[in-house]
């Protein structure tokens, strides 16, 4: 089930052939952690430690925590932890809109906060789904529970080995990686990397929240069936393109939020 999982979320969201499948947190290990700077927040620091018993399932399928993510409750926070490669620390700017674009879409009376985690040394240049489990087994430091769910994004260096031009990826319910040398490749003098930057990290998020149609069906014909899991408009952050080297070849730079279809699914997600 796990394996078919996985597949499942390659499949739809990196919009690649399911290649290996991939192993369970913890599988091997590609990179050395340094110490984390701490957190004041109430998040379990062990999967499965949390008192609410198993509530959040943080290492399930793609989509299945949108709703804990979307709704006031169980959970009334959510945190985001960014981690990343040593030198590959995110802008601020990205991580303010991602902020913003959460608290605008989800009900958290206890509000969104997005934190910076670890910084680790990777001696990897192409990650597979089973290498960016083991990294974030490796550093991660927050894991649902309680009042609080909890996002994953990790920045990495060089690239995803089964899609070459992927600019990120969300592989499971609470789980996403950034690649961000690869979001330098898709800058141009027109489309500057923080713009890039600003757009994948919305459009993985976006993934987490279940868009498009991963796990419900949407009212709205919004989805592109060229590109599963994606918006056919190139207004949407969802739009495929959004997390490929053909991000280049967007007039006016990518968009970097939700549009009102996809912002329809999320209300309805919040209620049924
Ligand atoms: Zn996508």
């Amino acid at each position: 089930v796990r394996r078919l999982a996985w597949l499942f979320a390659l499949l739809f969201v990196a919009c690649s052939p399911a290649s290996g499948p991939a192993g369970p947190p913890g599988s091997g290990n590609s990179a050395a952690s340094s110490p984390a700077p701490g957190g004041t927040n109430n998040t379990s620091t062990k999967p499965g430690a949390s008192s609410a018993s198993s509530v959040y399932k943080d290492f399930g399928a793609l989509g299945t925590m949108a709703r804990n993510y979307l709704r006031a409750s169980p959970a009334r926070r959510l945190v985001v932890e960014v981690a990343w490669v040593a030198g590959l620390e995110p802008n601020q700017g990205a991580l303010d809109h991602l902020s913003q674009v959460l608290g605008d879409v989800t009900d958290k009376p206890g509000g969104v906060s997005v934190l910076r985690g670890r910084s680790f040394a990777s001696s990897k240049s192409s990650y597979s789904v089973a290498d960016i489990r083991a990294v974030e087994s490796q550093n991660r430091g927050r894991f649902s529970g309680g009042d609080t769910v909890t996002m994953w994004i990790v920045y990495l260096n060089g690239s995803f080995a089964d899609q070459e031009g992927a600019l990120g990826l969300a592989y499971g319910a609470t789980s996403a990686a950034v690649f961000r040398d690869r979001l330098n490749d898709a800058a141009t003098a027109l489309i500057l990397e923080p713009a890039i930057e600003r757009a994948v990290v919305t459009h993985e998020v976006g993934h987490l929240l279940a868009l498009i149609n991963i796990g419900y069906h949407s009212a709205r014909d919004h989805e592109d069936p060229e590109h599963r899991s994606h918006s056919r408009s190139n207004k949407s952050v969802m739009y495929w393109a959004v997390e490929d080297l053909s991000l280049k070849n967007l007039v006016g730079g990518p968009p970097d939020d939700f549009d009102a279809d996809d912002r329809a699914d999320l209300e309805m997600l919040k209620s049924a």
